[in-house]
């Protein structure tokens, strides 16, 4: 079988700065310990383990928001995951007196000012996003002028408004599922700004695999299940290219009858995925 190993794929700029941020912060005895980590650095369970083994307190409830797990930390030092919080998390940390170390990705860093920016001066911003999301939860606590917008089937039930509005959106969202929900927003707010905010890791990784797909049966998408990017991947390979996809979190999800009768596969893993594992999954499927 042929093995196409999708370039760029895997870790993005963002996760490099968030772990390396976190890394510092063991490193250094001047930081107050306990160290809490504030949801995962990354969506991935391989990752985040490993900094639990070295005593960073990872807080992460299914269903609790990143305000609610700060109500648990009296002491020590928090980091603040690539996904970036919104005021409400900033506030509670000044007022616990905490220590706080900022790991916000630049790219959800820039969504946030943008957000900012429009909301005081009184336009209202449609967010295109996943509702559990930390990044969506950040972005949806900026301001009460933020609006969340899930699926395009919401949209003729959204309110009429002739005022200014801004279109904007999650970070790793698929290139083209966002297409559509923007034009049907646009339709109903003609006045509406559009500020597309898929980050270029985001967007490179998908272009890459749309591209390597056309020469393969098969996909193989490597990721954490909660990770959005590695959700979007997947899901273009399936709708858009239309090849058998499978999405596995490691090299023991693949079993050797799940490739009979395919001849070329490409693999690919999102921007939280570390190398290490895609490469044991590109090695077994070589080796097949
Ligand atoms: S996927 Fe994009 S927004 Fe998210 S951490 Fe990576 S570079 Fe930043």
């Amino acid at each position: 079988m042929k093995v196409i190993p999708v370039v760029p794929r895997g870790y993005c700029h963002g996760v490099v700065r968030a772990i390396r941020t976190l890394e510092r912060v063991l490193a250094d005895p001047s930081f107050p310990r306990p160290i809490h980590l504030l949801g995962r650095i990354v969506h991935n369970e391989f990752v985040v383990d490993s900094f639990r083994q070295r005593g960073v307190l990872c807080w992460d409830e299914p269903g609790k928001t990143r305000l609610e797990l700060l109500e648990n930390i009296e002491t020590g030092t928090v980091v603040i995951t690539a996904h970036g919080v919104g005021n409400d998390v900033w506030d509670l940390i000044r007022q616990k007196k905490l220590i706080s170390v900022d790991a916000t990705c630049p790219d959800v860093y820039r969504t946030h000012e943008l957000i900012k920016d429009r909301t005081t001066r009184g336009i209202k911003i449609l967010y295109i996003g996943k509702k559990d999301h930390p990044e969506t939860e950040g972005a949806l606590s900026l301001s009460p002028l933020v609006c969340l917008v899930e699926r395009g089937e919401e949209i003729p039930f959204l309110p009429e408004m002739s005022d200014p509005v801004c279109i904007t959106n999650q970070t790793t969202l698929s290139i083209r599922e966002i297409g559509p929900m923007i034009e049907a927003l646009r339709s109903r707010y003609p006045q509406a700004e559009v500020a597309d905010e898929i980050c270029p890791a985001t967007r490179s990784r998908q272009e890459a695999l749309l591209a390597a797909n056309r020469h393969a049966e098969a996909c193989v998408v490597v990721g954490d299940p909660r990770s959005n990017n590695t959700a979007s991947l997947a899901r273009l390979s399936e709708t858009e290219s239309r090849i058998r996809t499978f999405r596995i979190a490691s090299v023991a999800d693949l079993r050797a009858e799940m490739f009979h009768g395919i001849g070329s596969v490409t693999v690919t893993s999102g921007a939280s995925t570390p190398p290490e594992i895609t490469q044991a999954v590109i090695a077994w499927l070589q080796a097949l």
